[in-house]
């Protein structure tokens, strides 16, 4: 393998990696030769699949805590820094979807969203870029979504959300970027997982996602694995402040 895309050596932590994206991309990055740190609200469930990459010969470790307690998240990345090992990747994955016409939006699953969404980025990003800053080297990713440049009905504070992110990526960039750190953001479009499933669901409204997407299809969560890939590895060490859109073509589209 070209050492330019090789995650030898590397220490990558994926959030909310117990299942869905998060859980093939850390498989992926394991593939690439990472070390994973798998994270879930649940200990068990996240040390199940580490359980799994361990038994296929890869190296992987269960850190679970709530992305959007603080000194939960402090307490954990200290224990990663000291007990496993330097974190030289962060993937902010953790995200949650709740759906309601605006007008009924329940005002608790808003701020559910906002916390898990976008608040998190901040305080877990904040943590384990101290620890980069010390060592001038990180690379952060940010996983948002297509939403971020869309209207659509009943996701209105998701799509505020990953708004969010991609100027959380933006600003993040231009204050880290001196001290070596890297940090970008994957923005998926639709993909079958838990988080869409009532969607998956929908053969109405998957017949227009298909006729809507130049692909002419869903997207399969291992299709995020080489943006994940490339924006982890010594590949894109002059890359920064993107937005890597992985969505079959649907925001070319009018
Ligand atoms: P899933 O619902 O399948 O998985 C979500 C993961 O996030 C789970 O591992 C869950 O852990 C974890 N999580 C949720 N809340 C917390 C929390 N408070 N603390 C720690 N972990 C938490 O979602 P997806 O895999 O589909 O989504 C992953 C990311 O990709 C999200 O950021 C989502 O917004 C984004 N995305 C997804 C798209 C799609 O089409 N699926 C499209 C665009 C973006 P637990 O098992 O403990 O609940």
């Amino acid at each position: 393998m070209s050492e330019l895309f090789s995650l030898n050596h590397k220490r990558i932590l994926v959030t909310g990696s117990a299942r869905g994206i998060g859980r093939l991309l850390a498989q992926g990055l394991a593939e690439h030769g990472a070390e994973v740190i798998i994270n879930s609200t649940q200990q068990d469930k996240s040390q199940a699949v580490a359980d799994e990459l361990n038994a296929q010969g890869f190296k992987a470790h269960a850190v679970a805590f709530d992305v959007t307690d603080s000194s939960a998240v402090q307490k954990s990345i200290d224990f990663i820094e000291q007990n496993i090992g330097p974190i030289d990747v962060l993937i902010n994955n953790a995200g949650i979807q709740r759906r309601h016409p605006f007008c009924e939006f329940p005002e608790k699953d808003y701020d559910d969203i906002i916390n898990v969404n976008q608040k998190s980025v901040f305080i877990v990003s904040q943590i384990v870029a101290r620890y980069m800053v010390k060592r001038q080297q990180g690379k952060i990713i940010n996983i948002g979504s297509m939403q971020s440049e869309l209207g659509r009905d009943t996701i209105t504070p998701y799509a505020a959300s990953k708004g969010a992110v991609k100027m959380l990526t933006r600003g993040m960039c231009v204050e880290l970027a001196r001290y070596n750190i890297q940090v970008n953001g994957i923005a998926p479009g639709y993909f079958k997982t838990e988080l869409t499933q009532a969607l998956v669901e929908n053969k109405e409204f998957s017949d227009w996602l298909c006729k809507r997407t130049p692909a002419a299809r869903w997207g399969n969560p291992e299709e995020l694995i080489g943006a994940a890939v490339f924006l982890s590895s010594k590949a894109s060490d002059f890359v920064n402040g993107h937005l890597l859109f992985v969505d079959g073509g649907m925001l070319a589209a009018v």
